[in-house]
């Protein structure tokens, strides 16, 4: 079955309600959008905001979210351990308000939360694997730094991020797996088609191996890092990028060209 396209726009912690309101307009003016799911991720704040006001042409992914908490209670006459999504985690939100909220979709181990906020690999798996079987689909991001590629450590990084997840064994249908170089995001030094294509090669057969052939021929692995409307068409020719996790470009209206830019 071939890989419907993904492009999803991660506004980070950029927006008010009128910013967003015009963010709003171009995206639903340029629905219905044919053969690709367009995934947009407002800050926490806007979720719900964002959300009442866009076509559902356009869904709505939060840019994060906490992990299980198991706690052992009395469940009638039984003992049980019970999962709860809910507890003393100031400043978090759980999957199951992302849920009661109406999302589908939670962007995990963006790089910002890996190198800003210090977030390890067995944290973003672990929270990968709650929000999954929270019901949401995850973007599940991946990516070495400049000093890495450098040291010739691509290869080494990005599997070290993904066998992370790999060993929680999650739902992989769930799974849409973005890879970003750091030294590419926000940066204007966008991969080249050729660098792309050899990680995105490299995650498939990854996944091919570690996990199935099944599961590596059916996963999305979508690019991220200063995708702009002048480069997205040779990216997306790739034939194992699948989409695109877009930040600065996704505010502005030729964030438009760039989720039709297999069209
Ligand atoms: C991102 O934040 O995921 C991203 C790819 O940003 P930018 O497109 O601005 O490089």
């Amino acid at each position: 079955m071939p890989r419907q396209f993904f492009v999803g726009g991660n506004w980070k912690m950029n927006g008010d309600k009128a910013s967003i309101d015009g963010i709003v307009n171009f995206l639903n003016a340029g629905a219905p959008y044919k053969d690709v799911e367009v995934v947009v991720s407002p800050p926490s704040p806007y979720l719900a905001y964002a959300k009442d006001k866009l076509k559902p042409d356009v869904l709505v992914a939060a840019q994060n979210c906490y992990k299980v908490r198991t706690e052992r209670g009395e469940v009638g006459e039984y003992s049980l351990c019970v999962e709860v999504s809910k507890g003393a985690f100031t400043g978090e939100q759980s999957p199951a308000m992302l849920k009661d909220l109406g999302l589908k979709w939670v962007i995990i181990g963006h790089s910002e939360r890996r190198h800003v906020f210090g977030e390890s690999d067995e944290l973003t798996a672990d929270k990968t694997l709650h929000a999954i079987q929270e019901g949401l689909g995850v973007i599940f991001c991946i990516g070495e730094k400049l000093e890495e590629r450098e040291a010739g450590k691509t290869k080494e990084v990005n599997f070290r991020q993904l066998a992370a997840l790999v060993a929680k064994n999650p739902d992989w249908s769930k799974i849409v797996v973005a890879y970003e170089p750091v030294w590419a995001i926000g940066t204007g030094k966008t991969a080249s088609p050729e660098q792309a294509q050899e990680v995105h090669e490299w995650v498939r057969e990854f996944l091919n191996e570690k996990v199935s052939k099944e599961v590596g021929g059916a996963t999305r692995i979508i690019y991220g890092g200063s995708v702009t409307p002048d480069n997205c068409v040779e990216l997306g020719k790739k034939g194992d990028i699948d989409g695109f996790l877009v930040g600065g470009a996704s505010l502005k209206p030729d964030f438009v060209k760039i989720i039709n830019a297999r069209n």
